[in-house]
């Protein structure tokens, strides 16, 4: 479902005029449909309906205590990779028995917080981070549930900043090196082994990776268990494709076939499965708004000054990803285009939402909306420049509220100490 759309010229999020939003809350702002999110999770319920499985919410997608309660009130558990996650998500309602920790750089500190909090399983990276967590483990004098965290080494032909599942990638132990490790596992007193666990990438629009990683797993699953590793659980990441042009060809695979080819590819495994989607849960559930300050007309283009940056939404910059931005207000039809980059007011070029884009005349004061924001937007903003993070905005139905106050200049300068020796 798109919760965005235009009704008497007007963009809406479900019954609420974004335009209000904008004037009630101010820009730049993110805005989130509840229906929309609840959608997503509720047509990968209905796929899973009949496996041994469960839904891990990849929280750092986004990490706002309301968008977790919301998953969490559904059922769905949580995916995590900081402490600070896991306290969110704690904070949200999630059961520590419902917790994943995944994540390739914990630190003792980390572990032995997480094994305090009771989380169900660690998703381990590497043998120095076994020994680490069996140390940890041993000092509080408890078992650490953990999966390996296997490398399948297939290409998910997605950007490359997010394509984790390759040899030269940081995350995992490769395939090959995978027995050998369960062995250093099997042989720690304080862990104890319980599964196996992959994530190859994020964006994937293809169903073939999934499965050749899948019958890699399978075949390394019946080797472990071979060696004696009682293997219960499979940890199948996230990573599903979402569309971010609506005019284009992306073509992501529906869940329901991804959990399909699942359900065939697993059949009489005898493991119980763990889905951790992220993006696809809230990509097309949010909006980044922003405000024209000024339009530029350049000799080469035109630029129109936002006041929405790459502090705020990352993407463009980073994954030279594409946002689809439109006017709240709603052009009229047959409007001119004028090819514009839209760009915010930060001193680096990189600072673009859009670059070389057809867009209807837009002047000073007109608010656009950036489509597809709702997963990896909100939380990978900065305060670069010293702007300070943009509100986040919870719609249901025809009602609202403030589900992250903006951030104030204030807020920033309270965290800097000058010492008094200066
Ligand atoms: C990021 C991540 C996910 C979620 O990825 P999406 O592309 O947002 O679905 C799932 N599992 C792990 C281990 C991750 O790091």
């Amino acid at each position: 479902m798109d919760p965005f759309a235009y009704r008497n010229g007007e963009l809406l999020a479900e019954d609420v005029p974004l335009a209000r939003i904008a004037r009630e809350v101010g820009t730049p702002a993110y805005v989130y449909s509840l229906a929309a999110l609840r959608a997503n999770y509720r047509a990968f319920a209905d796929a899973m309906r009949g496996l041994d499985a469960d839904l891990h919410y990849a929280v750092k997608a986004n990490s706002n205590l309301a968008v977790i309660r919301a998953f969490a009130a559904l059922g769905a558990g949580a995916d995590i990779v900081s402490i600070g996650e896991m306290r969110r998500a704690l904070a949200a309602g999630v059961a520590p028995a419902d917790i994943v920790f995944s994540g390739v750089g914990k630190k003792t500190s980390e572990l032995r917080e997480a094994l305090q909090a009771g989380v169900r399983q660690i998703n381990v990276e590497s043998r120095a981070e076994l020994d680490m967590l069996d140390a940890a483990a041993g000092d509080l004098d408890r078992t650490a549930e953990i999966a390996i965290r296997v490398n399948p080494d297939v290409d998910a032909k997605t950007h490359a900043k997010i394509t984790t599942g390759r040899k030269e990638n940081k995350f995992g132990i490769d395939i090959d090196l995978a027995r050998a490790a369960y062995a250093h596992a099997g042989a720690k007193p304080n862990l104890r082994v319980v599964g196996v666990a992959m994530h190859i990438g994020s964006q994937i629009m293809s169903l073939d990776p999934y499965r050749e990683s899948l019958r890699k797993l399978r075949s390394l699953i019946g080797d472990l268990r071979a060696d004696g590793h009682r293997i219960e659980r499979l940890d199948l990441g996230g990573g599903y494709g979402i569309v971010y042009r609506r005019e284009s060809n992306e073509q992501p695979f529906a869940v329901a076939a991804y959990v399909d080819m699942v359900r065939q590819e697993t059949a009489g495994l005898g493991c119980r499965l763990s889905f951790e989607p992220g993006r696809s849960l809230v990509g097309n559930a949010g909006v980044l708004l922003g405000e024209v300050i000024l339009v530029k007309p350049g000799s080469a283009r035109t630029f129109v000054v936002v006041d929405a940056a790459m502090n705020d939404l990352l993407r463009p910059t980073l994954y030279e990803a594409w946002h689809d931005i439109v006017p709240v207000r709603q052009t009229a039809a047959g409007a001119s285009t004028t090819i514009t980059d839209i760009v915010g007011p930060i001193c680096e070029s990189g600072d673009y939402l859009a670059q070389n884009r057809a867009m209807p005349p837009l002047a000073s004061g007109d608010v656009i909306a950036v489509k597809t924001a709702g997963a990896y937007g909100a939380v990978m903003a900065s305060t670069y420049n010293s702007r300070p993070l943009a509100p986040e905005v919870l719609v249901d139905g025809a009602r609202y509220d403030v589900i992250r106050r903006r951030q104030t200049v204030d807020d920033l300068l309270a965290m800097d100490r000058v010492p008094s020796w200066l």
